[in-house]
């Protein structure tokens, strides 16, 4: 194969896929190939899909992308078409039977097949070389593979398998890489972040990992999402607290609140605990923004549950929420023994109401921003704007801070911003002292 060819890499799907496109291109690239990230261009001989199979509509985009990309296929605009992650994990078979166009289905943790079915010979490659396709100031740093959670509407386990943790030093040889590339900001993912170490060390090593990658020269913040409330690691409360260079930020998806329902979605975790929990964080680490995900419309969840959890919403004020509606996932225990009773229309009118009731929230929290001075890292220019972002703020998912500046303003670079006004998403500001 004609090394020289270039290859278009569609990443679909989450953060963890993401880290794992970057991954490959990396070795394709010293596999002699140029490469392309998420073109819609047509100018690729070789297109290569990592797929999501998550819920329906991430299985729907997922399908729709392969069907694009086989009809350029058939028109010939390309010449090779390759499919991996999630979707192809699971339905593998299927999509071989219906989609001939494509040259080869892989699954999840399939590089070295795909490398090999691209003529790259396996390589002695530094552990960790990515090719960044974020904004080169920021990076996620997946730090371990699959769950060995059982959350009822949950497939990720079936397609990801058991919890895999990446030792730590591997994981700060890719964080001093990405440092040295200039990533100034890391988000550490896994499907479980808290319970990373638990199957390489036998006790949660968490706190241990995100100390040890403070120390790695060039990175600023460090930011924490997937964390699990069941079991939630003390000393992980306490680094956020002691050290600087961790945001005082935490994306914890508590699905639910109501003890009927938690049970249900074999979560694990009581009402009572999630309480304690949000209060033992916002205590021991004060002025710490909670992340959370909520879904609706879960087998059990009638008319008094679901005004449970707008109760909790409203009571606990979450610095950032996003919610979803229960679908049911083959092979999951939710399809297997629960009614799916409520209809797509009253599931989205639940998630409707707490979207509505979050955005009066969010805008009362961003509007008592105001006048306040906050550190904040510069992603991009848009329009009239500087766009960047606070400690509380993580990038594609939350809110940003768009600045005003009569002196140019660096990407990546940080900045002391004061806070002029706010809307229900975002901040507005402009360079203190300017
Ligand atoms: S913790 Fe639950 S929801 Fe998250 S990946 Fe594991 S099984 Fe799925």
């Amino acid at each position: 194969m004609n090394t020289r060819k270039q290859i278009n890499l569609i990443t679909l799907g989450c953060s963890k896929n993401v880290v794992d496109s970057e991954k490959l291109m990396a070795r394709l690239r010293r596999g002699g190939y140029t490469l392309l990230h998420d073109s819609d261009e047509m100018s690729a001989q070789i297109v290569i899909i990592n797929t999501c199979g998550f819920i329906t509509e991430a299985k729907e985009e997922s399908v729709n992308t392969i069907l694009t990309f086989a009809e350029a296929k058939l028109r010939g605009d390309i010449e090779k078409l390759f499919v991996f992650g999630c979707l192809s994990e699971r339905y593998r078979d299927d999509l071989r039977r219906e989609i001939d166009e494509v040259d080869e289905f892989f699954g999840v943790n399939s590089m070295e097949d795909i490398l090999a079915s691209l003529g790259v010979p396996p390589a002695q490659a530094p552990v960790g070389e990515r090719l960044l396709t974020t904004s080169g100031h920021y990076a996620y740093l997946k730090i371990s593979e699959g769950c060995n959670r059982r959350c009822s509407y949950c497939a990720i386990p079936l397609i990801r398998g058991k919890h895999v943790s990446t030792p730590v030093e591997e994981l700060v040889s890719e964080a001093k890489l990405l440092a040295g590339k200039g990533v100034k900001e890391l988000m550490v993912v896994a499907q479980d972040t808290t319970f990373y170490g638990m199957d390489i060390y036998g006790e949660r090593r968490l706190a241990a990992l995100l100390n040890a990658l403070s120390e790695v020269d060039g990175v600023e913040w460090i930011r924490l999402h997937y964390a699990y409330p069941a079991q939630f690691p003390d000393n992980v409360i306490d680094a956020l607290r002691n050290n600087s260079k961790l945001c005082r930020y935490l994306d914890i998806p508590f699905q639910h609140v109501s003890d009927a329902v938690l049970k249900q979605m074999r979560r694990g975790v009581s009402r009572r605990q999630t309480c304690e929990l949000i209060d033992k964080l916002r205590r021991r680490a004060p002025g710490i923004a909670l992340r959370t995900t909520l879904m609706v419309g879960h087998p059990g969840e009638d008319e008094a549950a679901f005004a449970e959890l707008m109760d909790f919403v409203r009571e606990v004020k979450f610095d950032r929420l996003g919610v979803f509606t229960y679908s049911e996932e083959e092979g999951t225990y939710g399809a297997k023994h629960l009614k799916d009773a409520l209809t797509q229309e009253e599931k989205q009118r639940r998630a409707d109401a707490l979207m509505k009731l979050q955005a009066d929230i969010s805008a009362s929290l961003n509007h008592a921003k105001t006048g306040k001075t906050f550190r904040v890292v510069l992603d991009r220019t848009e329009g009239d704007y500087y766009v960047g972002r606070t400690e509380f703020d993580s990038p594609e998912v939350d809110g940003e801070v768009l600045i005003t500046s009569p002196n140019p303003l660096r990407s990546g670079s940080f900045y002391n911003i004061k806070i002029t006004s706010a809307d229900e998403f975002d901040l507005y500001g402009e360079v203190e002292g300017a």
